[in-house]
């Protein structure tokens, strides 16, 4: 169990932003330790030290939450790759993990579920139950290990996010419940995105907003209204990619020779981390109370965001010092090769 003193979610909240990072699946795959195509977080139990480590660069870079990585570690997804078996050892480790880490600072955990492929609107009765009891299953083993609170994310549905809510309000616990954003304007069951905020808010969600699939500039103008709308605190975790109004989310991103970016070809796309600290102060004059990154996310942009929302974090100790750089520095005298007075602002 859980025995640390630290400040809770709702607390450091009403006090200011708290900043998070996302992303442990794809960054985890990218290191080689997870399968992309099922994209199940074996690597919990099979590589632990691996989980670790990125949490303690997150943490270190300055994010105040560390996530369970148990996202997709459910029923459904562990019968694909045959370890239905290590279940409950694999939710368990995960949150376990995430404390220790934790512990090395002052960060919450936050359990983690997510959309489950098994909700169907057309038969939403029977679905239902089953997707509840996956919810109860997860959530009482990160309970009995130790949450602050749980971050369902990647909703596809509202339908499937409410019950998300429900089964965390079952336990008790601060409930961040935020949207996938795949399509245009609204959920798979055709509930705007906004609208469906607001319908969370009202059914006891503490905080509401979007995650994953869109980059800032296609994620920012939902999320400002999502703002305008709802009483709650708001959260935005966009992913670090150049999404455009023609292509709003990074699964509809195209190479130029008109092929899927997403998932394994996305590099060309990346924001850098002058970019996302550029994200982090449009999202707080915005009013976005809860601000991270997902997808792509990485130590160096989680480190830029928080020194941009201006905090000085463990990392800082390593931020460039660009003016000591022999080519590049502050005595060339050519403003052009002067490389942070081109990106300083
Ligand atoms: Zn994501």
């Amino acid at each position: 169990m859980k025995n640390t003193t630290t400040r809770g979610i709702l607390q450091r909240l009403s006090e200011g932003i708290v900043q998070g990072a996302e992303g442990y699946v794809f960054e985890l795959e990218r290191r080689g330790y997870i399968k992309a195509g099922p994209y199940v977080p074996e690597v919990v139990l099979d590589f632990p030290e691996a989980v670790k480590e990125l949490h303690r660069e997150f943490l270190r870079a300055g994010s105040e939450v560390m996530v369970a990585l148990t996202y997709y570690a459910h029923r459904e997804k562990l019968k694909d790759v045959g370890r239905e078996n290590d279940l409950e050892r694999m939710n368990r480790q995960a949150v376990r993990l995430a404390n220790e880490i934790a512990r090395e600072g002052d960060a919450l955990v936050a359990g983690n579920i997510c959309n489950t492929w098994a909700y169907d609107p057309g038969n939403a009765r029977e679905t239902s139950r089953l997707v509840q009891a996956m919810y109860e299953e997860q959530l009482t083993w990160a309970v009995e290990e130790g949450i602050d609170f749980v971050i369902s994310e990647t909703n596809d549905y509202l339908g499937e996010a409410l019950i998300a809510l429900e089964v965390i309000k079952q336990f008790g616990l601060p409930a961040m419940v935020t949207l996938a954003s795949v399509q245009s304007n609204a959920t798979r069951d055709g509930y705007d995105y906004v609208e469906a905020c607001k319908m969370l808010e009202d059914a006891g969600a503490d905080i509401v907003g979007l995650n994953c699939d869109r980059g800032p500039e296609t994620m920012l103008p939902i999320v400002e209204k999502i703002r305008s709308t709802v009483n709650c605190y708001v959260a935005a975790q966009p992913v670090p990619y150049k999404t455009t109004a023609l292509n709003p989310t990074f699964e509809s991103l195209r190479t130029h020779a008109g092929e899927h970016a997403f998932p394994l070809a996305l590099e060309p796309f990346l924001y850098n981390r002058f970019e996302m600290a550029a994200f982090a102060r449009r999202a707080r004059a915005i009013g976005v109370n809860y601000i991270g990154i997902c997808c792509g996310g990485a130590p160096h942009y989680v480190r830029a965001m928080a020194e941009a929302l201006g905090k000085t974090v463990p990392a800082t100790k390593y931020s460039p010092a660009m003016e000591l750089h022999p080519m590049l520095g502050t005595h060339v005298e050519n403003k052009d090769q002067n490389f942070l007075a081109n990106w300083k602002n």
